[in-house]
């Protein structure tokens, strides 16, 4: 018999609050979960899905093109910015009742409420509620980060990007990572004029650089204007937009700006300095490999954690931490090897090393093939598609595989399972070919490009 309003309070109604929840939940906890937003967290509500929905959507002028070029009578028309946005909300209240629905189903209370930490046993709800449970899990994700300068207050960021009112002429994007490239790739399949800033020397960086160039050049090649080594200074409010001044001395001005700088672990203002969790330079909560904080009965997972920033990552941390606290199965989430796509266009699916990362490691011998596949090629496409596999000279195995072309997030999770389970390259040459797809060039790169 518990002394505590519950065993198990979580705050933070996302990816992975929600999992954990719902299994602690069914391994008999009783659990309660505050979410001060909306249910679902930033992959639901602003990140992962509506994202995805627009990459689908700016898809489509290429695929008229296409099918024009194929011999139909099409022509892309005009696009309704605002009934894409109507029926997206929509598609999100959807998603928000379902993730309710099963909260409900699963028996946790939840609470439409900000929930601040008290002490070490005790959550305080911005509804004035005080309830005391046995343990407290922080799920709060991230946040986007907008770094300070004159004018930066004019920036939207990814949290604003799905309520623009207007689809804008022209936006200037500054960052080289994820949501930055992605969304270059949105806006400019939407018929937005799109320039893209990096403070770097390529985009994507901590990708395999080949991959990155790839993306680069294909991002560049359909439309995007991308200029590297290049920040902004200075940023003003002037008729017809936002006057930026740039680290290379030029002065422009575009209708929107969308800063993609990162995300920051969403920690403040939780009461958890206060009861003494540790928090590291970013302000992410520290934990162990079990996802316990140095306060005993205070657990965090997901991007709060600044652990690897993936959805699958989030929930799978989550389901860790609920079998291990109320299943009676102690097990750590497995952050090795995991297969991760970037929504550009072309997209990037990757698992494992980089070729930069496994030369460092020992001898390897790298297979690549970049080539212009059947659907594209017959419709008057110059792009080609990249496929590369890392392999260990010594072990045989398959140390990483690196796609750009469509449908890369598709094939990566799929190759993924072999690298995950140690395939060699014979392995993977011993699986017969698919005929005629692109992935069939998985298993048929016969001689190395260059070992190191
Ligand atoms: P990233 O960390 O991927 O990229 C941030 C970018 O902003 C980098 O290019 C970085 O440059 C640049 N930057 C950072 N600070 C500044 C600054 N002060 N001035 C100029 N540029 C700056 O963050 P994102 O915001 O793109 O994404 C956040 C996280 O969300 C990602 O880490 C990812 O885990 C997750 N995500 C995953 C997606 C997916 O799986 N498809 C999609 C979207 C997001 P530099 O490289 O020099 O540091």
């Amino acid at each position: 018999m518990t002394d505590f309003d519950f065993d198990l309070f979580v705050i933070g109604g996302g990816s992975g609050g929600v999992r954990a929840a719902r299994i602690a939940s069914e391994h008999g906890a009783k659990v309660g979960l505050a979410e001060e937003y909306r249910m679902g967290g930033t992959c639901v509500i602003r990140g992962c899905v509506p994202k995805k929905l627009m990459v689908y959507s700016s898809a489509y002028p290429g695929q008229v093109r296409d099918a024009a070029a194929y011999g139909w009578d099409a022509q892309v028309g005009d696009f309704d910015w605002l009934k894409f946005r109507g029926k997206l909300d929509a598609e999100l209240d959807r998603l928000e009742a379902a993730y309710r629905g099963n909260l409900g189903r699963a028996g946790v209370t939840s609470y439409d409420a900000r929930a601040t930490i008290a002490d070490a046993h005790t959550v305080t709800l911005s509804t004035g509620e005080t309830l005391t449970t046995k343990h407290i899990l922080v799920a709060t994700g991230g946040w986007p980060f907008v770094p300070e300068f004159p004018g930066s207050e004019l920036a939207m960021t990814s949290n604003e990007v799905f309520k623009l009112d207007k689809l804008p002429e022209s936006i200037l994007i500054v960052g080289g990572g994820y949501i930055a490239s992605e969304f270059a790739g949105i806006f400019n399949g939407l018929g937005s004029k799109v320039t893209q800033f990096y403070r770097g020397a390529q985009i994507l960086r901590g990708f395999d650089d080949e991959a990155r160039g790839h993306v680069a050049d294909a991002m560049q090649a359909r439309g995007i204007e991308i200029h590297l080594g290049c920040n902004i200074m200075e940023m003003k409010e002037v008729e017809g937009g936002i006057w930026v001044k740039a680290t290379n001395g030029e002065e422009r001005v575009f209708e929107k700006v969308l800063y993609a700088t990162g995300r920051v672990p969403n920690s403040g203002n939780l009461g958890l300095e206060e009861v003494g969790v540790d928090l590291g330079r970013k302000g992410e909560i520290k934990v162990d490999d079990y996802s316990q904080t140095n306060i005993p009965s205070i657990y965090a997972v997901g991007d709060v954690t600044d652990r690897v920033n993936l959805t699958p990552v989030a929930i799978r941390e989550g389901h860790a931490f609920a079998d291990t606290v109320f299943g009676g199965t102690p097990r750590k989430a497995d952050h090795d090897l995991i297969p991760s796509a970037v929504f550009t266009q072309p997209e990037l699916g990757t698992v494992g090393l980089t070729e930069e990362e496994a030369r460092d490691a020992g001898p390897i011998e790298v297979y690549a093939a970049a080539f212009r596949p059947m659907q594209p090629l017959f419709a008057g496409h110059e792009e080609r598609v990249l496929m590369k596999l890392i392999v260990c000279a010594d072990t045989r195995k398959v140390l990483g595989v690196h796609l750009v072309g469509d449908h890369a997030g598709e094939m990566i999770q799929l190759v993924g399972i072999a690298v995950k389970m140690g395939a060699t390259k014979e392995q993977f040459d011993a699986t017969m070919a698919v005929h005629p797809t692109m992935a069939e060039e998985l298993v048929t790169m016969k001689t190395p490009v260059r070992t190191a």
